[in-house]
């Protein structure tokens, strides 16, 4: 295999098997897995107590031949850099996929913000933008929530840099709406995840309504998906989150849930359902399975045992790609991360463009243009994947990975 920077992530392989049915050398092959820059920088910070604690923070750049690079912020103990490498380029085969003017890139800090204060959360990306901020910026590369992050941490982010550049509200997406955020960011992946559920459906000449759904995961992405799918008909019968799951197959009150989480910070303990064992969960019967927790959740081993007629990839990378072979071999059809979790960066895209503009748009028109992108990229993947009889992820990595190589290509030579 052509080098690459560093330990290829195991996902890399999905690029590598598009590479090769779209019969690309190696040279081609590694314009594409090549990164454009990695930066790494240690942030001591002083406590509350007075200790010290140094936590490290990453910016990954995939490439910007079709735009600025974009990519979520992610604060959690898990955060290294050699899935922030995959997660990076898979930001750029997004992208690529709903033609949007915008590169990749995926960064984070190795920290755990629940055992943080405010005021050390606070303090923390301050300092992590003094130190990354010659790399950030409108058109340059612009963050945006990811998992551990929201709208309050892009508020400092974007106060922080402008301290240094002055007012620049295009440095980061996914602001709360009275800085320059667009209406309907924090819902856009979750909505998204409901647009290409019913396109499939519609592909299938199949229909949402009555439908049952198990959620794994129960954050901005997770309630966001609940949410749109209840509008839709569909009955979720589990969520779950990092302390547990639970499940009421009579479908679980969506509403009252979202309020029980933000008031006790779990699932758990919700009047209307029973516990369940987080790993149970992801074996229910059901007819989605809808992924938006942390990437790796499915390997070989739980693709073996799922029970879901379809698996719906709202996370990044949820289906290890070990896992998603045996889910082809089972012929569960997997709804992939690429096109199912778009909604996030369409309208992180609106939010740049508007404040580039300075004119924010109505949450009416924001979603008409997620729903026209994201039905235009579905209707593309599933076409390719009747032609050339592939899964929905082989055909959706191959549409993107065509126009990230001749976007390259025209560029590099
Ligand atoms: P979040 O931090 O808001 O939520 C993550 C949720 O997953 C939390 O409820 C957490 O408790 C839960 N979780 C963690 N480990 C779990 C486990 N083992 N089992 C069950 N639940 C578990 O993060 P988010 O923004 O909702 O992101 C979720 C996923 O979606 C990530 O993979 C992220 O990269 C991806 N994503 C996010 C966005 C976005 O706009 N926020 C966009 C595209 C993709």
């Amino acid at each position: 295999m052509a080098s690459i920077q560093g330990d290829m992530h195991e996902s890399m392989r999905f690029l590598k098997e598009a590479a090769v049915a779209l019969e690309y050398d190696d040279r081609e092959f590694s314009l594409l897995a090549g990164l454009s820059r990695e930066v790494r920088v240690a942030m001591p910070l002083q406590r509350d107590d007075g200790s010290i604690q140094t936590y490290y923070g990453y910016r990954v750049q995939h490439h910007n031949a079709l735009g600025p690079y974009k990519g979520g912020l992610r604060y959690h103990p898990s955060v290294n850099l050699n899935e922030l490498r995959w997660l990076a380029c898979l930001m750029s085969l997004k992208t690529a996929l709903v033609e949007l003017p915008l590169g990749g890139a995926k960064g984070g800090i190795d920290c755990d913000p629940k055992l943080l204060s405010r005021r050390e959360l606070r303090s923390l990306t301050r300092y992590f933008v003094q130190k990354l901020h010659r790399n950030i910026g409108p058109n340059l590369d612009i963050p945006a929530p990811d998992v551990g992050t929201d709208a309050q941490v892009m508020a400092w982010i974007q106060d922080e840099y402008s301290v240094i550049y002055g007012y620049t509200p295009g440095v980061v997406t996914g602001k709360p709406t009275l800085v320059g955020g667009a209406r309907g960011r924090e819902s856009a992946t979750g909505r998204g995840i409901g647009i290409v559920m019913q396109e499939y459906a519609h592909h299938r000449a199949d229909e949402l309504l009555g439908k049952t759904a198990v959620i794994q995961g129960f954050g901005n992405v997770g309630r966001h998906a609940a949410s749109d799918l209840t509008d839709r008909g569909v009955k979720i019968i589990a969520v779950s989150d990092s302390s547990g799951g639970i499940i009421n197959k009579a479908g679980l009150d969506v509403k009252r849930l979202v309020k029980h989480k933000d008031k006790m910070g779990s699932v758990l303990g919700f009047d209307s359902a029973e516990e369940i064992d987080n790993q149970a969960l992801l074996m229910l019967k059901c007819n989605y399975l809808v992924l938006a927790a942390l990437g790796g959740a499915v390997d070989e081993t739980q693709a073996s045992r799922l029970k879901a007629e379809i698996v719906v990839e709202g996370a990044n990378n949820p289906v290890a790609y070990a896992g998603d072979l045996v889910l082809r071999d089972r012929g569960i059809v997997v709804l992939p991360d690429i096109l199912a979790s778009t909604g996030g960066v369409v309208v992180s895209y609106f939010e740049w463009v508007q404040n580039i503009q300075h004119m924010p748009w109505s949450e009416d028109d924001i979603t008409a243009g997620l729903t026209v992108r994201l039905t235009k990229a579905c209707d593309g993947v599933f076409a390719v994947a009747t032609g050339q009889n592939c899964s929905l992820r082989e055909a959706a990595h191959r549409i993107a990975t065509k126009r990230l190589k001749d976007a390259l290509w025209i560029t590099s030579f």
